[in-house]
C-alpha cells in the first residue's frame, strides 16, 4: 500500500514528483490532507489544501511505470507531458465553470488508458481525439476552443462547421429523428 508509506517513500525514486501549487493562487505551499491510491490507474490521489488561499484540491501523483513518448505530426517524439496537457485544458476552458479537479482527473484518465494499451509511441493526433471526445460530453464551448487549437482551424469557416455539427449531433439527441441521405 504506497498510501500508507510515510511521504519520505514517495522519494525512494519509483514515483517522480511534479512541482505541485495551488490551481487557484499558485502558491507552492501546501498541506496534504488525504491520501489514497487512485481508482483510475497508477496515480496516487492526494487531497491538498494551499497554505496561502485556504482553498482545497487533489492532486494526482504519477507512478512512473514504463515511460512513453508522443509522436507529433512532424514526427519528433517527446516525453509525454501531463501538465502541457493539463495546461491546454486549462487554456481550453477558461472562464467555463469547470473545476481545475475535473481537468485533473481528465488528464489522469488520459494517461492510465494511454498506459493500459501498452504502446511506448503515441500519436500526438490519439491523444488530441481522446481529449476532444471527453470535452465533447463535458463543454461545447471548451471543446470548440480546445479544436481549434488543437485542429489548427484554417478559417471561421472550418469552426463553423464544427459547430454545425455539434449542434446537429444535440439535436438528432433530443429527436432521433432519420435524415435524408
Ligand atoms: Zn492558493
Amino acid at each position: 500500500m504506497i498510501s500508507a508509506s510515510p511521504p519520505s517513500c514517495v522519494r525512494d525514486g519509483k514515483t517522480r514528483r511534479l512541482p505541485v501549487r495551488c490551481p487557484f493562487c499558485g502558491h507552492p505551499d501546501l498541506k496534504v490532507v488525504d491520501s489514497r491510491d487512485s481508482e483510475v490507474g497508477e496515480a496516487i490521489r492526494r487531497r491538498r489544501e494551499c497554505l496561502e488561499c485556504g482553498q482545497r484540491f487533489t492532486t494526482y501523483e504519477r507512478i512512473e511505470t514504463v515511460p512513453f513518448y508522443v509522436i507529433k505530426k512532424d514526427g519528433r517524439r517527446e516525453d509525454f507531458d501531463p501538465p502541457k496537457l493539463f495546461g491546454g485544458l486549462k487554456k481550453a476552458t477558461e472562464k467555463r465553470d469547470i473545476s481545475p479537479e475535473r481537468l485533473q482527473a481528465m488528464v489522469a484518465q488520459i494517461e492510465s488508458e494511454l498506459r493500459r494499451t501498452g504502446r511506448v509511441e503515441i500519436p500526438s493526433a490519439d491523444i488530441g481525439e481522446m481529449v476532444m471526445s471527453r470535452l465533447k460530453d463535458l463543454d461545447e464551448v471548451a471543446y470548440i476552443r480546445f479544436a481549434s487549437v488543437y485542429r489548427q482551424f484554417m478559417d471561421l469557416q472550418d469552426v463553423r462547421g464544427e459547430i454545425d455539427q455539434v449542434l446537429s449531433s444535440r439535436q438528432r439527441e433530443k429527436a432521433p429523428a432519420s435524415r435524408p441521405r
